[in-house]
C-alpha cells in the first residue's frame, strides 16, 4: 500500500509496450477497413482503416460508473490518444432485464466529463444481434454449435470440476439440421425461459472450464431498452463481446484480470469466424489488468445499490458516494482522475491503492487552479477595540500565492471580525501560536492584533475575543513586517460577511478495508462523513456559480455544489483538506 512514485505522463507499462511492439512490427497496419463496424464482407472493399489502433470502453449499462471505471477510461482513451488512434465507447447491453437508458445517459455524461471523446464511434452490442445470430447459424452449420435441451442444473451437474471432466450431453450430437430449426424457433418465441440453450461445441474434458461447450444464446422473453421486443434470445457475455470487438475492428481489448481465462474462448469464437470468411484480419487481442482495489472504498455494485436504497448516503450522486456523479459533486476534477490514472499506472498483479494516492491527485490539481477565499466554518466574534467603528479599509488579498497573474481582491477589514473559533485558546497548548490571553497574532492581509481579554456568556463560552491592533503592522505596507509574530488567521469582516452551507464530507467509511472478514460492510460506515454547517464567508463566494472551485483559506478546498446552488446563495462541498489527516488516524 505504498505510494508509487509520480511518474512522468509518458513512462511506460506493459499494456504501451505491447501496442509500441505492434506498431513497430506493422501487425494491424494493413486492416482493410473503412471505420465502420461490419463483417469481413462488407468491409473486403473498404479503404485502409487510419486508425493506428483501436481500443473500446466496454460498460454494461446497468450502474451508474465509478472509480475504477475511471482507470479504465482513463487507459483505453489515453491509449488511443498517445498513439494516434480511436477509442470506441460501446455499450455492452446484452442483458436485457438489468439495463436502463437512465444509465446510457449517465455514463456518457461521465466518459465526457472525465475529458474524453469517441467521436462518431459510438456503439450499441445490441446493434450487433442480427450479426451475432447469423454468426451463431453458420457455426452451428459447421458442426461448431449445437441446440442443447438440458435443464440448467442438468448443465450444471454434467460440467465436471476443476479436478474432472465434463460429460457431454445427449443432444451434443443432435443433427445440424434440427439445431438449426430449434435455434430459429427458439428466435421465433415459440419456447419458455430456460428451455433450451445455444451452446458452442468445443470440448467437455478442457480443462480450462469456460471451454466445456460454454452457452452462446438463452431464451428471454424480456424487452430490452433499444430492441424492445424483437429478440426472445439473448447472447452471453462471452458470444457477444469477442464478436463486437471483431466486428469494430478493435486491435486492443483491454479488460480486467478475471477475464484472462475468458481469452481462450475469446479467441475460439472469432478465430472459427475468420475461418468461415465472416471476420476480418488481424483479429483484436485481449489484454487483462489488474482492476483498481481502493482502500476506505467499497466499488462493488451490490453495495453501492445497498447504500442508496437504504439511504446510508443520499443517492447516486452523494459526493460521499465513489461513483464518477458524486465525485463530480464532491469537486473532485477530470485533471485529477487523469493524473491519478497515470500515477497508479497499470501492471497484472493485484493490488491495493491507498486512498489518500486519490486525494493528493485531487489536492495536486486542485491546488494549480483554484482560487483562494476565505471562509470561517466556525464563527467567533474579534473585536477590535482601538478601531473605529466607521471605518473600512479594503485589504488586497491574493487569488492565488503562486500566480500573481489571478490577480488578487480587496477583502474589507472592520471593527468587528469573524474568526475561527479554534483561532483563540484561553490555556494555549505547546506551540500553540494563534490568540490567548496576551498573545499576538498577525491577521493575514490586514494587522498584527494582541489580544487583551474575552467575553463570555454564563455558561463560560467565550462569546467575543477583544483586541488591539497595532496601525504600523498593516501588510503591504512599508516596515509592515518588521513585527514578527508566529501565527497568522484568517477573518471576515462582521459587517460584510455572508452566510452560507458547508458540507464538510469526509471519507464514507473508517476502515481501509470495509467489511474485512466477516463484518458487515456497513459497520464500518463513518457516522461523521458529513457534517453541515453554516459557515461565513467572503460576499464573492455568496454568488459562486455552480461547480465553481475554491481554497477556503487554511480549510482545503471546495466545490460550489452543482445541485443545490441557487443564484446568490452558493452551497459548498468539502473535497478535500489540505493535508492528509487519515495517515495518523489509521496509523493509531
Ligand atoms: P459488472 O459486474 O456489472 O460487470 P463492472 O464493474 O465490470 O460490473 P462494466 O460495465 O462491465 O462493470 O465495466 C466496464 C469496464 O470497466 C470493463 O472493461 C471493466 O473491466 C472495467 N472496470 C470495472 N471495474 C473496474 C475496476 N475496479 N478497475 C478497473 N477497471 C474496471
Ligand atoms: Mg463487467
Amino acid at each position: 500500500m505504498s505510494k508509487p512514485e509520480p511518474q512522468a505522463p509518458s513512462s511506460s507499462n506493459f499494456i504501451r509496450q505491447i501496442v509500441e511492439a505492434d506498431l513497430e512490427a506493422g501487425n494491424y497496419a494493413a486492416r482493410n477497413w473503412g471505420g465502420e463496424p461490419g463483417t469481413a464482407e462488407t468491409h473486403r472493399s473498404g479503404s485502409t482503416d487510419p486508425a493506428r489502433i483501436r481500443t473500446r470502453f466496454p460498460p454494461e449499462p446497468n450502474g451508474y460508473l465509478h472509480i475504477g471505471h475511471a482507470k479504465s477510461i482513463c487507459l483505453n482513451f489515453g491509449l488511443a490518444q498517445e498513439y494516434g488512434g480511436i477509442c470506441h465507447l460501446r455499450f455492452d447491453d446484452t442483458n436485457p432485464t438489468k439495463e436502463e437508458q437512465e444509465f446510457v445517459d449517465s455514463i456518457l455524461d461521465a466518459v465526457r466529463w472525465l475529458g474524453f471523446d469517441w467521436g462518431k464511434h459510438l456503439y450499441y452490442a445490441s446493434d450487433y444481434f442480427e450479426h451475432l445470430y447469423r454468426f451463431a447459424r453458420h457455426l452451428v452449420e459447421r458442426g461448431l454449435a449445437y441446440v442443447d435441451s438440458l435443464t440448467a442444473e442438468e448443465m450444471r451437474a454434467m460440467r465436471g470440476t476443476l479436478t474432472e471432466a465434463g460429460q457431454n450431453s445427449p443432444h451434443r450430437d443432435r443433427p445440424v439440421a434440427e439445431s438449426l430449426d430449434l435455434l430459429a424457433r427458439m428466435c421465433a418465441g415459440e419456447f419458455p425461459d430456460g428451455t433450451h440453450v445455444l451452446r458452442a461445441k468445443i470440448d467437455m474434458a478442457a480443462p480450462n472450464i469456460n471451454l466445456r461447450d460454454p452457452a452462446m444464446y438463452r431464451i428471454r422473453h424480456a424487452s430490452h431498452h433499444r430492441t424492445g421486443d424483437a429478440w426472445s434470445i439473448y447472447p452471453t457475455y462471452d458470444w457477444a463481446h469477442g464478436v463486437s470487438d471483431a466486428l469494430e475492428n478493435i486491435t486492443h481489448s483491454i479488460c480486467t484480470l478475471e477475464f484472462e481465462d475468458h481469452r481462450p474462448l475469446y479467441n475460439w469464437f472469432n478465430e472459427r469466424l475468420a475461418e468461415g470468411g465472416l471476420l476480418n484480419t488481424p483479429l483484436p487481442q485481449q489484454i487483462e489488468f489488474a482492476r483498481l482495489n481502493l482502500t476506505y472504498v467499497v466499488l462493488s455494485k451490490r453495495k453501492l445499490i445497498q447504500l442508496v436504497e437504504e439511504k446510508h448516503v443520499d443517492g447516486w450522486d452523494d459526493p460521499r458516494m465513489p461513483t464518477l456523479v458524486g465525485a463530480r459533486r464532491r469537486g473532485y476534477t477530470p485533471e485529477g482522475f487523469r493524473l491519478f490514472a497515470e500515477r497508479i499506472g497499470v501492471s497484472r498483479a493485484d493490488s491495493w491503492i491507498d486512498y489518500s494516492v486519490l486525494e493528493d491527485c485531487m489536492r495536486e490539481d486542485l491546488n494549480a487552479r483554484a482560487e483562494r477565499r476565505i471562509a470561517v466554518l466556525d464563527p467567533v466574534k474579534l473585536v477590535i477595540d482601538n478601531y473605529p467603528d466607521d471605518r473600512e479599509e479594503l485589504c488586497e488579498a491574493p487569488n492565488h500565492p503562486q500566480k500573481p497573474e489571478l490577480g488578487t481582491r480587496p477583502v474589507p477589514f472592520t471593527r468587528e471580525l469573524w474568526i475561527e473559533r479554534e483561532d483563540y485558546a484561553e490555556v494555549p497548548p505547546k506551540g500553540y501560536f494563534r490568540l490567548a490571553p496576551g498573545a499576538e497574532v498577525r491577521l493575514r492581509y490586514a494587522y498584527v492584533v494582541k489580544c487583551t481579554g474575552v467575553d463570555k456568556d454564563s455558561g463560560g463560552n467565550v462569546i467575543a475575543v477583544h483586541c488591539e491592533y497595532d496601525p504600523d503592522t498593516r501588510s503591504g505596507t512599508p516596515g509592515a513586517e518588521k513585527k514578527k509574530v508566529k501565527g497568522n488567521i484568517h477573518w471576515l469582516s462582521a459587517r460584510r460577511a455572508q452566510r452560507s452551507e458547508v458540507r464538510l464530507y469526509d471519507r464514507l467509511f473508517l476502515s481501509a478495508n470495509p467489511g474485512a472478514g466477516d463484518r458487515d460492510f456497513l459497520a464500518d460506515l463513518n457516522p461523521e462523513s458529513k457534517r453541515i454547517v453554516t459557515a461565513l464567508v467572503e460576499p464573492a463566494l455568496a454568488v459562486a456559480r455552480p461547480e465553481d472551485r475554491f481554497q477556503f483559506e487554511r480549510h482545503g478546498y471546495f466545490v460550489a455544489d452543482r445541485v443545490d446552488t441557487r443564484a446568490g446563495a452558493a452551497v459548498f462541498n468539502r473535497a478535500v483538506t489540505l493535508r492528509d489527516t487519515w495517515a495518523k488516524k489509521s496509523a493509531t
